[in-house]
C-alpha cells in the first residue's frame, strides 16, 4: 500500500468528519438560536401583556377612587340637605306642631265617630251567620226586617231581640207596587208589621225604614205626607248616609266593599250604613268579620240605633229643626 495514497485517505477522512461537526455545529446552534428566540418572544409577551395588564389596573384604581370620592361628596350634599330642610322646618316651627295637631285632630275624629251597622229586608238565610259574628266582637247592630211568615224565622226575630240588638220595621210585604199603592196601603204596611213583630217579640217598634229609602222615585205617593203619620205613631225613620253597595255592587268582592265603608265612615261623626241580611245579597254577610275587624282596630264605636241616635233623613217634614 502506498504511503501517501493512505495519507490521502487519512486527510479525507479528517475533512469529512471536520465537515460534518460543523454542520452539527449550525444545527445546534441553529436550534439554540430558535429556543433564545422563542424564549425572548415569550417574555417579551408576559412582560407587554404584565405591563398592559397593570395599566389597567391603574386605571381602576383610579377610576374607583374619583367614585368614591364622588359618592363620599354626594351623601355631604345629601346629609348638607337634610339638614338644612331640618333647619329650616325647625326654624318656621311646623313639623313637631303641625304632626301633633293632625294626629290630635284624628283621634279626636275617631273618638267622635259612631257607625250604626244596618241590615235590611231580613230575615233571611244569613241572619243568623250575622248575629253570630256580631256575638262574637260583642257588636250590636240594627235589623229593618220585613214579616217573614214562614216559621223557620220566628225565632230569628226573637234572637234579634234577645242578643241586644235593636228590631226596626222596614215593610210587611216589602212589595212596592203595595206599599206606595195609597196612603192608606202605607198606613197598613206599617201598622202590620208592627203588630206582626209585636207579635214574634213582644217589642213594639219604633223605628222605620222606607222601603228604597224616604226619596225613593218609585213610590207613587208623596213620602213626605206620610211623615205626620209616622210621628203621630211615635215612629222616627232611618235613612242612610253611608251606602255599603251590597246591592247596588253585589259581584263587589269583600275588600272593596269594606275598604268603601271604612273612607265613608272616617268622613262623617254619624255613619249609618245600609247592608242587607236578604238571600238576594251575600257580600255584607261575607265582609262583616273583616270589616267589624278594621272598624274596630281604628276604634270606632259601633253602636244599635235607638231613641238617642240622630236621624240621617233624605226629606224632612220641617226645614230645619233650629
Ligand atoms: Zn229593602
Amino acid at each position: 500500500m502506498n504511503p501517501k495514497n493512505n495519507e490521502k485517505e487519512t486527510t479525507t477522512s479528517k475533512l469529512l468528519l471536520f465537515h460534518k461537526m460543523e454542520e452539527q455545529k449550525r444545527i445546534v446552534f441553529g436550534a439554540l438560536a430558535v429556543m433564545v428566540f422563542l424564549v425572548a418572544a415569550v417574555f417579551c409577551y408576559v412582560f407587554i401583556r404584565f405591563h398592559s395588564i397593570d395599566q389597567q389596573m391603574e386605571e381602576l384604581r383610579t377610576q374607583t377612587k374619583e367614585t368614591l370620592a364622588q359618592q363620599s361628596e354626594y351623601q355631604v350634599v345629601e346629609s348638607s340637605s337634610e339638614d338644612e330642610t331640618l333647619a329650616g322646618a325647625s326654624e318656621e316651627e311646623l313639623p313637631v306642631e303641625e304632626t301633633k295637631k293632625t294626629v290630635k285632630k284624628e283621634d279626636e275624629i275617631v273618638d267622635d265617630v259612631r257607625v250604626y251597622l244596618t241590615f235590611d229586608d231580613g230575615p233571611g238565610p244569613y241572619t243568623n251567620q250575622i248575629l253570630d259574628i256580631l256575638k262574637k266582637y260583642h257588636v250590636k247592630a240594627t235589623f229593618f226586617v220585613i214579616a217573614q211568615e214562614n216559621e223557620k224565622y220566628r225565632e230569628v226575630y226573637q234572637r234579634i231581640v234577645n242578643e241586644g240588638h235593636t228590631l226596626a220595621m222596614h215593610s210587611y210585604t216589602h212589595d212596592y207596587s203595595i206599599i206606595y199603592a195609597s196612603p192608606e196601603a202605607f198606613e197598613k204596611d206599617v201598622l202590620d208589621l208592627q203588630a206582626f213583630l209585636y207579635d214574634r217579640t213582644g217589642v213594639t217598634c219604633q223605628f222605620y225604614r222606607f222601603p228604597g229609602g224616604s226619596n225613593n222615585h218609585v213610590s207613587t205617593i208623596s213620602m213626605k205626607s206620610q211623615l205626620p203619620f209616622l210621628e203621630e205613631h211615635g215612629i222616627e225613620y232611618f235613612d242612610w248616609n253611608v251606602d255599603s253597595m251590597d246591592a247596588a255592587d253585589p259581584s263587589e268582592d269583600p275588600d272593596t266593599f269594606i275598604a268603601h265603608v271604612v273612607e265613608n265612615v272616617c268622613s262623617q261623626p254619624t255613619s249609618i250604613v245600609l247592608m242587607h241580611d236578604s238571600s238576594t245579597f251575600t257580600t255584607s254577610v261575607d265582609a262583616l268579620e273583616g270589616l267589624i275587624n278594621r272598624l274596630q282596630t281604628m276604634g270606632l264605636r259601633l253602636l244599635p240605633i235607638t231613641e238617642d241616635t240622630d236621624p240621617v233623613h233624605f226629606i224632612e217634614k220641617k226645614k230645619s229643626k233650629s
